[in-house]
């Protein structure tokens, strides 16, 4: 994987959207040996034994879990790939019993790759983000927004259909789009830092589009409402799902064409202009600097490597 790839970016599914109107094709590939499922408990991956997480028929029969209401991920060299939620399963009472399952807040999880155990390839991290995203959508909207009844999953776990015969309406997963923005003016450039953030982290500024708005657009509204800079020439650089619970990251670059701040604290605890040169030297583990950078995981730390590679 290389710098500009993102985490989460890679996800060598055939999602097989052809196949999902097909309850039987579904019910089939749902019963073979072969198929392999991911267990979701909220937003945390179960891992059984520190190691595995694709669970075969046969595991969870013998974990005592159900396999109704999961979601076709999609298809990979013949193995299909499905993720369930076990919030309502017996899991919860089998995990106590067992004592070897543990659930992985995902959000922590990749960075593991890196320093512990290898879990996961990186080239399928975009499975677990599928995974939990989708999953995440499901648990959010148990009732129809139309007309309050209960709705029920269909079309092979990407659609929730609502029973009223009066209503009848269709509801589809939502992804909501985040811009997150490399902010440059010359050689330096803009870090933000939210008031959730943990000490001395700083990052980039980023915010949700709204409505009827380009990514371009809502890249430059964030930017002046957050620290009063007017951006001028904006581009996309990358994007990264980021399933916390379901957004779409697009990196965007902006060269800013002023440089005062006048920061909403509202929105942000602080902001400052940093040079590249001290850039560097932070992403190369120098700890001597008033601002920490975001770990790999976060797609603001792709921004500032594609910066500093020039
Ligand atoms: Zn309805």
């Amino acid at each position: 994987m290389q710098k500009m790839d993102a985490i989460y970016s890679k996800n060598p599914l055939d999602r097989l959207d052809q196949t999902r109107g097909k309850e039987a094709d579904f019910k089939s590939r749902r019963g073979l040996d072969s198929s392999l499922f991911l267990l979701f408990n909220g937003n945390e991956l179960v891992v059984h034994n520190e190691t595995m997480c694709e669970f075969s028929n046969a595991q969870l029969k013998q974990y005592d879990m159900n396999v109704h209401d999961s979601v076709l991920l999609g298809e990979l060299e013949g193995v299909n790939y499905f993720a369930i939620s076990v919030g309502d399963n017996k899991y919860v009472a089998t995990r106590d019993d067992d004592g070897n399952f543990s659930d992985h807040p995902l959000r922590k999880f990749p960075t593991r790759l890196y320093t512990e155990k290898n879990y996961y390839p990186e080239a399928k991290l975009g499975i677990l983000a599928q995974a939990a995203s989708v999953l995440n959508w499901h648990l959010s909207h148990t009732h129809c927004a139309c007309c309050g009844e209960p709705t029920v999953i269909a079309h092979s776990g990407w659609r929730r259909d609502c029973p009223s015969e009066a209503c009848s309406r269709q509801h589809f997963p939502r992804v909501d789009p985040v811009v997150i923005m490399l902010v440059t003016y010359g050689d330096q450039c803009l870090l933000g830092r939210g008031h959730q953030f943990p000490e001395g982290r700083y990052s980039c500024l980023a915010g949700f589009v709204e409505s009827g708005e380009t990514i371009e657009d809502a890249a430059r509204r964030e930017l002046f409402e957050e620290a009063g800079v007017i951006g001028g020439d904006t581009h996309y650089l990358l994007s990264q799902p980021w399933p916390f619970p379901s957004s779409l990251m697009f990196g965007m670059h902006i060269e800013a064409k002023t440089q005062q701040l006048k920061i909403d604290y509202h929105e942000i605890a602080d902001a400052m202009w940093v040079d590249k040169a001290d850039v560097i030297k932070v992403l190369n583990g120098d700890d001597s600097f008033p601002f920490q950078l975001p770990p790999s995981i976060a797609i603001a730390r792709n921004l500032l490597e594609i910066w500093i590679d020039g």
